[in-house]
């Protein structure tokens, strides 16, 4: 089975992804966690997007290309996959249908966790105080501005899936477990799975 998870920053998305990992026994390929991997070994390219993402910008859709097509090399995928960040504006999304196209990968569902942006604004806030973290793009300030971005270049993602009509729009503001009971009986009610 091979998912598409959508949220804003504050949405709750790597909650939702790693109860979806253990359930089905997906592999995650999210992009953040790949490209703070390449941060980490300070190459010249490490530097570069580093910088990109403590302003909350999107890094370049050549290197996230290159970081896909290499990931799904890997014959680990089989059992299916989550795709966690990834496409984040049109042109990668493109790229996708692309890549699904030429290594005839079936995309199951695509799910949108939605929150209203007040709550959103709120919930980034009490993040960047009270939440411990390491990553240098959870303060305030680039947490709004990633926000900024996902709304000018992901959400025309949602609507590219919406009108293929193959986006499912999970309401985002209930429990942790009521998100993740919408999102299971989605699944279950089209796998037949117990
Ligand atoms: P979030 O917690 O907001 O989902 P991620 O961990 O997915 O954040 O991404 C963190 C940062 O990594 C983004 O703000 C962006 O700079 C960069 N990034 C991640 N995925 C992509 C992508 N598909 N295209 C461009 N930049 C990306």
């Amino acid at each position: 089975m091979n998912i598409i998870l959508f949220g804003a920053p504050g949405a709750g998305k790597g909650t939702q992804a790693n109860f979806l990992i253990k359930e089905f026994d997906l592999i995650q390929i999210s992009t953040g966690d790949m490209l703070r991997d390449i941060v980490k070994c300070k190459t010249e390219l490490g530097k570069k997007v580093e910088k990109i993402m403590a302003n909350g910008d999107l890094v370049s859709d050549d290197i996230i290309f290159s970081l896909i097509s290499n990931r799904l090399n890997n014959k680990d995928i089989k059992n299916g996959f989550i795709f966690d960040g990834f496409p984040r504006n049109l042109k990668q999304a493109k790229k996708l249908d692309e890549i699904i196209n030429d290594n005839n990968i079936h995309l199951d569902f695509v799910f949108h966790i939605d929150v209203d942006e007040e709550i959103l604004t709120s919930r980034i806030e009490n993040r960047a105080k009270y939440e411990i973290t390491t990553r240098k793009d959870d303060t305030s300030a680039v947490l709004i501005e990633r926000l900024k971005v996902y709304n000018r270049e992901t959400k025309p993602v949602l609507d590219y899936y919406s009108d293929k009509k193959i986006l499912n729009v999970i309401d985002g503001m209930g429990t942790i477990d009521e998100v993740s009971s919408s999102i299971f009986r989605i699944i279950k009610n089209d796998f037949k799975v117990d």
